[in-house]
């Protein structure tokens, strides 16, 4: 299951995303193609530059990920802001990377001293290690927002791809003697999907606890991977950062935390958080 077709280098779905990127089919199928037209006779020109064009709009026609999706692809331009910016800015991944590559180059002090495999990185899933984008745009396009079923059925599919920076994170955490734990709150019918949703993109977590029953605090489960509670074999872990793009992913804080300055320092230090524009337990209040 690790190299099915959801997987980033066997499979139709790609770091691009879909037919709508700026980034997808013109860029390998055109490249170059200024140069080799510059050498060519005007009439020459005319036909290659026809040939081209059909066989672009041929490649776009036929890209794996139409055929996945099974629905016409939507132009960016057409996403509601909150998922195009996720999915298309340059900026929204440049943060997601600056966020591990920040949390990558404070493990080896929050480790120090610590015993390989006595310490772990807590980190959520969705829009922390998984891009689930794609099905924000699915259901964009019916205009009926979140349901169970269709979340379900995305999961089940297990084609979300890795948010930038993830994989070469938690692959330092293991470097460094780590664990890495996700606590995450799909429900546990979905958690044989998630798990390998996480190996098919390249993640190898020492344990997954998903959403016992209707349980979303997530700190009983925080405080069962500090005691030695969460899994059978797995010993009282020092959790030394927590990673997520939720405040509710973080031990005791809540929306309330955005006006204490001692809870916030946290950030940036043992606590670091990515940008999910598209929903989150800001949109409480
Ligand atoms: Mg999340």
């Amino acid at each position: 299951m690790d190299h099915g077709p959801w997987t980033m280098d066997h499979g139709p779905w790609t770091m691009d995303h879909g037919p709508w990127t700026t980034s997808h089919v013109p860029r390998t199928t055109l490249h170059g193609l200024p140069s080799i037209i510059s050498v060519l006779s005007r009439v020459m020109r005319s036909s290659i530059a026809l040939l081209l064009v059909a066989a672009s709009a041929c490649a776009s026609s036929g890209t794996p990920t139409m055929r996945a999706t099974g629905s016409a692809p939507v132009a960016a331009r057409q996403l509601p802001n909150d998922v195009r910016w996720f999915r298309t800015s340059a900026e929204y991944r440049a943060i997601a990377r600056q966020t591990y590559l920040l949390a990558s180059d404070r493990l080896p002090e929050l480790s120090r001293g610590l015993a390989p495999q006595s310490w772990a990185v807590i980190l959520d899933a969705d829009e922390t290690i998984l891009d689930n984008s794609e099905y924000e745009v699915r259901r964009s396009t019916v205009d009926s927002g979140y349901t169970d079923a269709s979340w379900n059925q995305w999961v089940n599919e297990r084609a979300a791809t890795p948010i930038p920076g993830a994989v070469d994170f938690m692959r330092r955490v293991h470097e460094l003697g780590g664990r890495v734990v996700i606590v995450t709150n799909r429900a546990a019918p979905l958690c044989g999907a998630t798990r390998e949703n996480l190996r098919g993109i390249g993640v190898t977590a020492d344990l997954v606890l998903c959403e016992p029953g209707s349980q979303s605090d997530k700190n009983p489960r925080f405080q069962s991977v500090q005691h030695g509670t969460a899994a059978p074999g797995l010993p009282p872990l020092t959790v030394v950062a927590w990673v997520g793009d939720n405040i509710l992913d973080f031990p005791g804080l809540s929306q309330e935390s955005r006006n204490d300055p001692n809870v916030l320092s946290q950030f940036g230090r043992r606590f670091f958080i990515l940008p999910n524009p598209m929903y989150g337990s800001w949109q409480t209040r």
